[in-house]
């Protein structure tokens, strides 16, 4: 069997070289990729060769049918010379579709200048030379486009990419994969008794409990207003039950204190994991919300999840 990529959120986190002090402010090239539903996510060009290609063990792995596995060579000549402007090239490894360095097939070794596009197979990236106060802007503008402003957790757009690419992951890799989705009970009764401002503090203290039970690969979502969606690579549904089961508890035990006000919440869960047969994540996230839909007929509070086309109830062992 082929071995698993480790999972991140962005495959090449521009955090990592926010912390990392010893290049300073000096210009650093990266990659960035257009095409990516407006994520243009980045991709530090951070050591002397990256290959970029169809292959999922590329440095960079592009999911395009008209990439070559490896596709397209980038040297970073001069990595080792610190404080000299980056001099980096790109060169086509022999794909069949060919690379175009602005609009042009490229032939042999090009050097790459700052704003320059290359195109392989369907996906456009630009080349780009930042400083350190150009990436800090990078940084709050991923983070502004894919956190929840109220919960910090990540927006119903990267739920979508990141349910995408873990769905096509799991298919490929025959891994496990499954999904919660969580929706507070009585939420509007709740704004009317507490008042909405009540109602923003419960969201962001769900957002917190929904990270203190999350684990480090799940990816944790808010899915819409008062509901959220937990993506669990890796877990097969008996994991994701106890997984949800957890969270249901702690959420119903927990009392929230604003000032002198003393509240509590009840959520319901739908789970679902991927099955053979499953054509696309949309249908996992159809299928979850019906399980959920089912839970707040039982009563709420409760959960529900699917298995082999049926909607079953969750009965904690005890009950
Ligand atoms: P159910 O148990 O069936 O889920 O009932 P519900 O009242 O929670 O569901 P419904 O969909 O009828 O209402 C959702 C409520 O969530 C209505 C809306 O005021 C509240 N809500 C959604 N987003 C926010 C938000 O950002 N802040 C606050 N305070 N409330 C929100
Ligand atoms: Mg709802
Ligand atoms: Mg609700």
């Amino acid at each position: 069997m082929a071995s698993v990529p480790e999972k991140t959120i962005f495959d090449n986190d521009i955090s990592e070289q926010m912390d990392e002090t010893s290049r300073g402010s000096i210009p650093r090239p990266v990659l960035i990729r257009l095409d990516d539903a407006d994520m243009h996510q980045r991709y530090n060009i951070d050591r002397p060769e990256i290959i970029l290609g169809r292959d999922m063990l590329a440095d960079i792995a592009v999911n395009d049918t008209r990439c070559s596995r490896r596709h397209l060579r980038i040297e970073y000549a001069n990595f080792d010379r610190f404080g000299e402007p980056p001099e980096v090239y790109a060169e086509d490894m022999g794909s069949t579709n060919g690379t175009y360095h602005n609009g042009v097939r490229m032939t042999g070794r090009v050097l790459l200048n700052d704003r320059d596009k290359i195109l392989i197979g369907s996906t456009l990236f630009t080349f780009s030379v930042r400083d350190q106060n150009e990436l800090q802007a990078d940084q709050r503008l991923l983070e502004l486009a894919t956190l929840d402003a109220l919960t910090g957790l990540y927006n119903r757009g990267m739920f979508n990419r990141e349910m995408s690419k873990e769905f096509d992951r799991a298919r490929r890799y025959k891994r496990a994969l499954s999904l919660v989705l969580l929706d507070i009970d009585h939420f509007k009764r709740f704004n009317d008794s507490f008042g909405h401002q009540l109602g923003d503090f419960v969201l962001q203290e769900m957002g917190r409990l929904v990270r203190l039970n999350q684990r480090s690969n799940d990816v944790c979502t808010r899915y819409g207003g008062e509901e959220f969606a937990l993506i669990l690579p890796e877990t097969h549904l008996d994991g994701a039950l106890i997984n949800a089961e957890r969270l249901r508890v702690s959420v119903a035990n927990n009392t929230f204190r604003q000032g002198e006000t003393r509240c509590q919440v009840t959520i319901s869960l739908g789970i679902a994991s991927q099955e053979p047969g499953m054509e696309s994540y949309e249908e996992l996230v159809r299928i979850a919300d019906k399980a959920l839909y089912q839970a707040k007929a039982l009563g709420r509070n409760c959960i529900c999840y699917a298995r082999g086309g049926e909607i079953h109830s969750f009965m904690p062992t005890g009950h």
